[in-house]
């Protein structure tokens, strides 16, 4: 047990680690381009703020938060998303009282106890953007287009992008009656999650995993059809805004979030070829948020994205993503009198921004060379008794397998001219 990590969770190991430093630069610079600036939040929050700010009801927290209490018996719970935590950061710094729309994006590590499968993990990782306090749908259209814009940048031009609208606490109220007297008649067919739920939250059962319950209520009422005027307008300049940009998106009447605070704009990405998991993220409108979590009344919009369904995405489409670098030079020290002196050059190089590396383990001249080859060194620095006498260096390439001398003083022009050509 102690050499393994716990279910759910896995290491990124350095030679892996490059493609998601790849994958974050590109989050953040597009989020940047966009306008959106980093924040960085606590990993836990109190308990308190996940139940109000993502909702009691909902999976997330009714089963799947790490939940636990610190020394002095608060409830804490490490974060299952990030929406809750900017909408706190949010309120507790007052940044809604400067310029709006205040526009954060995060990256980091979530927790969910979840049944792990492909692409999901209990500690997973998202991107995310939130935008606060403007109800203006061109601002739904730009967050659907920086998502959109991370996957171009990633290549991953093949995407279906579901949208829909869930109106708001008015029109949907009434919405929620509709849907309710048309299931009625026929909740004996509904599986017995739905019809524990459905007079609390009908709309729960129109995203139902179960084919089932949608054969049962085949021909209800939609939610588009029944949206007010304002809602419907938005809708309209919302689906406008992305239709002006070639954006082609699937108007899909089970897209639900069955939440009070979600309002208007809902939308998920799914990537063909991925699996059951096609879904890699989504978001929507949650004008309700910001007051529900303690904060003034202030509209938001928002999306995260799963950063392990979209490298399973990027490497399924056979993209190429960056292997770990590869060293520049290493020091062979021929024998350890000389091992002061190529600690000097090491350190010059690498103050030049050079990648080097020199032998730790009293390895012979000869495994210093393999050694050298395998960590995928291009050049080799040699070190001996006749360099050091007569202040020279001998520089192997190692592709080529020519050597060379060049004075001490000569080294870093060198080495830099040979690493360039090469
Ligand atoms: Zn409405
Ligand atoms: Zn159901």
């Amino acid at each position: 047990m102690l050499t393994k990590a716990p279910r759910g969770t896995y290491d990124i190991l350095p030679g892996d680690s490059s493609k998601w430093h790849y994958i974050e630069s590109i989050m953040k610079e597009t989020a940047e381009v966009y306008g959106y600036r980093e924040i960085r939040v606590p990993i836990f929050e109190h308990t308190e703020l996940f139940q109000r700010g993502v909702g009691e009801t909902t999976d997330i927290v009714s089963k799947e938060m790490y939940t636990f209490n610190d020394k002095s018996g608060r409830s804490l719970t490490l974060r299952p998303e990030g929406t809750a935590s900017c909408a706190r950061a949010l309120i507790e710094h007052s940044s809604y009282a400067g310029l709006l729309p205040v526009k954060w994006y995060y990256i980091g590590p979530m927790f969910r106890y979840d049944r792990p499968q492909t692409g999901r993990y209990r500690q997973f990782h998202q991107f995310g953007a939130e935008a606060f306090g403007s109800n203006n749908p061109y601002l739904d259209g730009e967050v659907i287009m920086l998502l959109l814009e991370v996957l171009a940048r990633l290549g991953l031009e093949e995407y279906e992008l579901h949208l829909n609208s869930v109106g708001c606490p008015q029109c949907r109220g009434q919405y929620r009656q509709r849907l309710i007297d048309f299931i009625r008649p026929y909740q004996d067919n509904l599986c017995p999650d739905c019809q524990a739920r459905y007079i609390n939250n009908p709309l729960r059962v129109l995203d139902c995993k179960n084919e089932t319950c949608h054969q049962a209520i085949e021909g209800y009422p939609t939610l588009a059809a029944n949206l007010c005027e304002n809602c419907l307008n938005h809708y309209d300049q919302v689906k406008g805004a992305l239709a002006q940009q070639g954006i082609t998106f699937i108007h899909d009447d089970k897209l639900v979030r069955g939440l009070d605070y979600y309002t208007n704009t809902a939308f998920e990405i799914h990537i063909p070829g991925i699996g059951a998991q096609s879904a890699v993220g989504g978001g929507g409108r949650y004008n309700g948020l910001v007051e529900q979590c303690g904060g003034p009344d202030l509209p938001g919009i928002g999306f995260a994205l799963g950063i392990e369904r979209l490298l399973l995405a990027v490497e399924q489409r056979g993209e190429k993503l960056p292997s770990p670098p590869e060293m520049d030079v290493f020091i062979a020290v021929m024998d350890s009198a000389y091992e002061a002196q190529g600690m000097k050059i090491l350190q010059m190089l690498r103050g030049a921004g050079i990648k080097a590396e020199k032998d730790y383990n009293n390895r012979k001249a000869r495994a210093q060379m393999k050694f050298a080859d395998k960590i995928g060194a291009r050049l080799v620095i040699l070190l001996g008794e006749e360099e050091v006498e007569k202040g020279f260096i001998t520089l192997r390439n190692m592709r080529t397998k020519e050597q060379f001398q060049v004075a001490e003083s000569d080294m870093l022009r060198a080495v830099s001219r040979t690493l360039l050509i090469d």
